[in-house]
């Protein structure tokens, strides 16, 4: 148990529009803090003023990208009490990445409390309108001040909380995907299966590449092959064919995602036949001119549901489902939002209560 200090803001922020959050714009007035000493461990627990923060320009992150993050959210349901959608798998893969980037671990339990007592703190801040929710962003940095590659001897864990827009102001309109044959995302070996910045830094030129072809995200293909399908931007991904429903096996290249889990678990209980095999490019593209091709979807935290209307790979464009969101994903993306904002009973036990 973590002895949390409360030195709270005394300075009330006025709160957003609830209907023009967007996404990661406004901060809520606190903010979780606790430091690392070697030797000394995790320390200082405390609730904060959202404040700027003072490092060295030496701090390690600036210079060797020694960080790591999450994401999730609280949500508030019908009536008034606010919850959170499995904060204990974002515990565990939290420590997944630190041990792949030398930053030491962080209890479950203590993880999970600090964004319980924020959340508790700033209940105030989680937004009601459909569709809304406080994301949180739970982080930790290298700061010893020192310019030799190694693990830093000092750290910060932080999570900052902000209100959120709904991701479907006007329906679920599904995306085009650009499929990329260039860049690579992730190799076997390196860090493609945790969640830290360097992953994104290095997927940025692909985004304005796709961006500028008038695709909104990049559907990432193996480092070593170009080959078999892996993820999309900052979601996992599903492809039904014939049936069945194929997403990339998380053995190293791909994140392993908490709505991927959860729509694995479902469509089991709902009896249909999951493969994690890898998939080659070619069969999806060859499915889609045979008319199998029948939903394509992403999955992810901020959208949850993400349907994918278009995929061009190469000179090849695959049209989905008629430009409309699938049964399946429909189905998913109903009965997850459902258990999250609490309009359906949480059977799958995934919900924690904030009060
Ligand atoms: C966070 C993330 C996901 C989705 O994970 P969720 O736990 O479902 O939010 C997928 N791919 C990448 C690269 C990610 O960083």
């Amino acid at each position: 148990m973590l002895d949390i200090k409360l030195n709270l803001s005394t300075n009330k922020k006025e709160k957003p529009d609830p209907s023009k959050l967007s996404f990661g714009v406004y901060f809520t007035d606190n903010m979780f803090v606790m430091d690392y000493t070697e030797g000394k461990g995790w320390h200082d627990p405390r609730i904060e003023a959202y404040a700027p923060i003072s490092l060295e320009p030496s701090a390690m992150v600036f210079h060797y990208a020694q960080e790591s993050f999450e994401g999730l959210k609280a949500y508030r349901t019908a009536d008034g009490t606010v919850q959170l959608f499995r904060p204990e798998k974002n515990a565990a893969r939290m420590n997944k990445t630190h041990e792949r980037m030398c930053i030491p671990q962080i209890p479950e339990e203590d993880f999970v409390q600090a964004l319980k007592k924020l959340v508790e703190v700033e209940k105030d801040w989680v937004p009601s309108n459909e569709g809304t929710s406080l994301y949180l962003r739970p982080f930790v940095i290298a700061t010893e001040p020192r310019l030799g590659v190694k693990p830093s001897d000092t750290y910060k864990f932080m999570i900052i909380a902000s209100p959120v827009g709904a991701y479907y102001e006007e329906g679920i309109n599904p995306v085009k995907i650009f499929v990329e044959d260039e860049y690579v995302r992730a190799t076997p070996g390196g860090t493609g299966f945790i969640k830290c910045g360097g992953n994104y830094a290095a997927s940025l030129a692909s985004q304005v590449k796709a961006h500028d072809l008038g695709y909104s995200q990049v559907l990432w293909l193996d480092g070593v092959e170009h080959k078999y399908v892996e993820e999309v931007g900052s979601m996992n991904c599903f492809f039904k064919i014939d049936g069945t429903i194929y997403t990339a096996p998380t053995v190293g290249t791909v994140l392993p995602g908490i709505t991927r889990m959860s729509c694995i678990e479902l469509l089991e209980k709902w009896g249909y036949k999951v493969s994690t095999e890898r998939l080659p490019i070619k069969d999806v593209m060859d499915a889609a001119d045979d008319g199998k091709l029948e939903e394509v979807f992403g999955t992810g935290t901020a959208a949850v549901i993400s349907p994918v209307g278009e995929l061009r790979y190469e000179d090849r464009i695959a049209h989905i489902n008629g430009g409309k969101i699938g049964e399946v994903t429909q189905k998913l993306y109903d009965t997850i939002t459902g258990i999250q904002w609490g309009k359906i009973p949480d059977t799958m036990g995934w919900i924690t209560k904030v009060d």
